[in-house]
């Protein structure tokens, strides 16, 4: 179950010497951004400001996460491990977690394998703000739910189509075009892949 802090006292402080390693995880797309460590006093800051803060060994004191730089990690979550002497944080970072400028302090350019849906969202709501002319989402999304909705028609035709007539890649193809104006459907009518999951879990238990 997620920590509250009337939890913190039950943790394995005492055979970890004060400090925990905190892994540091994307609430929407699981990518693994960061590691750091957190004493009992940045896990209550942590907490109670809603930023993930660590304690910085070689900076001597707590460090919130973007303090200088702005990106911060918005907190979603925390997670002990099994036996209480590790801890999993989810987050929302309002930018590049790594300070080489990458989403992750381990590499790569972004979330890749299913969180990349995930990652395409945030793309897409981008777009939202982007001037029509420039992008092809941006004018999807100006021009509304029934343009959106009648691409879904098509592409979902298409797919179909494909299913019984076209190769492997040509099936992959289209239901790429399928799940990126899924996505843009979505974001139009205000709903994401975390409410679809959840749906899915629910009729799966
Ligand atoms: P920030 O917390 O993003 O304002 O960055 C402040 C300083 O903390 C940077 O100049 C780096 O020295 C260090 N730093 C920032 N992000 C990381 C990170 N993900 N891992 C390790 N050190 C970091
Ligand atoms: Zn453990
Ligand atoms: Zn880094
Ligand atoms: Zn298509």
């Amino acid at each position: 179950a997620p920590l509250s802090a009337d939890d913190i006292d039950r943790l394995g402080w005492d055979k970890m010497d004060g400090l925990l390693p905190a892994i540091v995880q994307d609430a929407q797309t699981a990518q693994v951004l960061m590691l750091g460590y957190m004493n009992r006093e940045a896990l209550a800051a942590t907490l109670s400001s809603g930023f993930v803060t660590f304690f910085s060994r070689s900076k001597g004191r707590l460090w919130q996460k973007g303090e200088t730089s702005g990106n911060r990690l918005a907190l979603a979550a925390i997670l002990p491990d099994c036996d209480g002497d590790a801890l999993l944080v989810t987050a929302t970072p309002a930018g590049p977690t790594c300070h080489l400028g990458t989403p992750s302090c381990f590499g790569g350019d972004g979330a890749q394998g299913i969180g990349f849906l995930a990652r395409l969202a945030r793309i897409v709501r981008d777009r939202a703000a982007a001037v029509p002319d420039q992008s092809y989402t941006a004018r999807l999304l100006a021009e509304g739910t029934p343009r959106i909705a009648q691409k879904i028609g098509e592409e979902g035709v298409e797919l179909a189509l494909a299913a019984v007539s076209r190769d492997r890649d040509g099936c992959i193809e289209e239901a790429s075009d399928l799940l990126y104006h899924l996505t843009v459907l979505m974001e139009a009518r205000g709903f994401g892949w975390a409410d679809v999951t959840a749906r899915l879990a629910e009729r799966h238990r």
